[in-house]
């Protein structure tokens, strides 16, 4: 099995260790450079990515992370982790700082307050057997994207999945589900770079 990483500086590590496990991959824990070498793939969670990038930071982990990601280095971020693997954010907060690897802007908290959080079904390019359940957690959505960014998925007129060579992103959390085909994707792409 491909072994794969979840960035374990804040968020929800556990649901996606459990999620990785399920789908056939062999998953660990990720906060020091020796364990990102270690890994064929990575998974940031989400979280709070201005508090995630400055873990990564004091961790000396943003220069390695950004070199293994611009090296090839499949990676997934969901919701926070949306948000990391964006080469621009619309409106960071100060110190907030990007991994980058997708050619998107992103706008943190998007869906506004009265929206903050909720679930919908979302059809997702490449995802068999049905739409998955999308929880939405103060959830980014994507603003545009150049032209190497598949569209994945979209939710109302908001991009809410995407694929840009072996970086993926979702806005939602299929950690929090049980329905574990977005991860199964994710450690196909590990599988197939590897
Ligand atoms: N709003 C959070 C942020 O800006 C993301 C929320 C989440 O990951 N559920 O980082």
């Amino acid at each position: 099995n491909p072994v794969v990483g979840v960035l374990a500086l804040q968020g929800d590590v556990r649901e996606h260790l459990i999620a990785l496990a399920v789908a056939d991959a062999t998953a660990r824990e990720v906060r020091r450079p020796e364990e990102l070498a270690e890994v064929d793939g990575l998974v940031i969670p989400g979280g709070e990515s201005t508090t995630i990038s400055k873990l990564a930071s004091l961790f000396g982990l943003l220069e390695p992370l950004r070199e293994r990601i611009a090296a090839g280095m499949p990676v997934y971020g969901t919701c926070a982790g949306m948000i990391l693997l964006a080469d621009k954010i619309l409106d960071p907060r100060s110190g907030q700082e990007t991994l980058g690897g997708i050619d998107m802007i992103v706008r943190r908290n998007a869906f506004g307050r009265q929206n903050e959080s909720f679930e919908t079904t979302v059809d997702v390019t490449g995802v068999e057997g049905g739409p998955v359940e999308g929880v939405f957690i103060r959830a980014p959505w994507v603003e545009s994207v150049g032209a190497q960014v598949e569209v994945l998925a979209e939710h109302g007129d908001h991009i809410v999945a995407v694929r840009q060579d072996n970086a993926l992103a979702t806005s939602f959390h299929p950690e929090l589900t049980g329905d574990h085909r977005m991860h199964a994707m994710f450690v196909e792409m590990v599988r197939a770079a590897a």
